[in-house]
């Protein structure tokens, strides 16, 4: 039997858009075409990232998120329920940006498959294990106003049905993993502890996959540099929330920990979890070297066991110029080959 690889390497989510399907370093771009011309598109550039993710090493690939233009309202265009047109102003994130966002005005539905056709593509086109993202119940709900539900725990607890419907459609087309990214769990600590983890659950229930949840400071954007400047200079927000989500019934924690100011020490409050290691800093342009990929690896085995251990981005890499993030992954792949080889050496 050959032996079980340690520190598979994976992806947060998202990778750039070729600039020809988008404008690139932006989020939210909007497509360069449409109709089947889009459709043909975006297979081609999922096509091109499963192909970078080989190349660099990347065990459990993922398609980019090149199918979406944003991982929340690419998820919600098909959803029954949402008035498109109805736009409220609200602070997202507890306010830490202000956006026009669409209303829920009546129950949500999901009228048809959201990203069906998109994984059916991705796992015909490669033979490495899969991993799909979806928006998590509570980030959704804090990314779109509520006109019908009257509880922000009620309209979660209906998202969280209709991404089950879809999660299990996928499952069933042999996606290896389905992760949910829950960036607003950092900001609304006692919701995640009250709701946010029961609809994270109902989201992911009866799955035979792995499931996943990402949880995140968010991307180097001004807003977000601003926010974490009042966080101090070291970042505990977990500490609450860690140990009701290694009582879930969720497989793996994706965090991130390369130049990041969260201890990593706190992952030892995940001892039921399998941990997604940011090894991979996504708000800094230089490429990592594979040494201070495997630093943090070898940083992350002093709390969590290697076999528990994965290694990922930070996040999503969506925001960076595609060299850099191609740079990123393989970084991320030799990192993993370093660590595998120096494991127990040391
Ligand atoms: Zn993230």
């Amino acid at each position: 039997m050959a032996a079980i690889k340690l520190f598979p390497a994976t992806v947060a989510g998202s990778l750039p858009k070729p600039s020809w399907l988008a404008e690139p370093e932006k989020l939210w771009a909007g497509w360069r075409m449409s109709g089947a011309e889009l459709v043909q598109a975006k297979q081609d550039a999922a096509l091109i990232w499963l192909k970078e993710q080989e190349d660099a090493g990347i065990d459990i690939v993922s398609d980019g998120e090149q199918f979406r233009i944003h991982f929340v309202h690419g998820f919600l265009e098909h959803i029954d329920g949402i008035d498109w047109n109805k736009k409220t102003k609200m602070g997202i994130r507890d306010n830490r940006y202000e956006a026009d966002v669409p209303t829920v005005t009546g129950p949500v539905r999901r009228t048809r498959p959201i990203h069906v056709d998109d994984v059916r593509y991705t796992r015909a086109h490669t033979k490495r294990k899969l991993k799909f993202t979806l928006p998590g119940p509570m980030t959704i709900c804090d990314t779109i106003a509520d006109g019908h539900y009257g509880r922000r725990a009620d309209m979660a607890m209906a998202f969280a049905k209709v991404l089950n419907e879809e999660a299990r459609e996928l499952d069933a087309l042999g996606v290896d993993v389905i992760q949910f990214d829950e960036p607003a769990f950092n900001v609304f600590m006692n919701d995640v502890k009250e709701w946010g983890i029961a609809a994270l659950e109902a989201a992911a229930e009866g799955l035979s996959c792995a499931t996943a949840v990402h949880i995140c400071y968010g991307y180097g954007i001004e807003a977000n540099i601003k926010w974490k400047e009042t966080l101090g200079s070291e970042w505990r927000q977990y500490e609450e929330i860690f140990p009701a989500i290694n009582n879930s019934r969720i497989g793996q924690v994706s965090l991130e920990c390369q130049g990041s100011k969260v201890p990593i020490s706190l992952i030892r409050l995940l001892d039921k979890k399998t941990i997604l290691v940011g090894a991979i800093d996504v708000a800094d342009q230089s490429i990592e070297t594979p040494e201070k990929v495997a630093a943090i690896l070898a940083e992350a085995q002093k709390y969590a066991d290697a076999e528990r251990i994965q290694a990922c981005t930070n996040c999503g890499m969506a925001p960076l110029p595609r060299h850099v993030a191609v740079g990123k992954l393989q970084a991320l792949g030799a990192g993993v080959e370093l660590a595998r080889a120096t494991h127990g050496k040391n």
